[in-house]
């Protein structure tokens, strides 16, 4: 089913778009949680971390270099948390997996 992160990745609802190549689409949070709080995505439609495959790990790596790499860019030296949220307990609200990236602030543990 076409998710909320496909329209965007599809140009059918706007969002502030960071980094965009062949594999990944990053884009800023609607509702940060934190001065930078921005999400990468994978283009390829996989719902949660629990439906990757043997064939996805190259691409789980490169959400993760792609992560770090921002945070940086966005002035995150000093440290910045990675997140995914995975299913109903794990706090997923969109069925694509997402990876996000909080930073700007002192986070705490544990978190909530
Ligand atoms: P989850 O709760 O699934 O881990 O994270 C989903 C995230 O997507 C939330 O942080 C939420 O604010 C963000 N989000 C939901 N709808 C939109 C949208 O239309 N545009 C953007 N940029 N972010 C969204």
């Amino acid at each position: 089913m076409e998710t909320l992160f496909t329209k965007i990745i599809n140009r059918e609802i706007p969002a502030r778009i960071l980094y965009e190549d062949d594999q990944v689409l990053a884009f800023h949070d609607i509702a940060p949680q934190a001065p930078v709080h921005f999400l990468v995505i994978p283009k390829k439609p996989i719902a949660t971390l629990n439906d990757v495959t043997e064939e996805d790990k190259g691409l789980l790596g490169h959400i993760l270099f792609t992560a770090q790499r921002l945070a940086k860019e966005q002035g995150c030296e000093d440290g910045f948390r990675v997140v995914m949220n995975t299913n109903e307990n794990g706090g997923q609200t969109v069925y694509h997996i997402h990876m996000h990236v909080l930073g700007k602030r002192q986070m705490t543990w544990p978190p909530g």
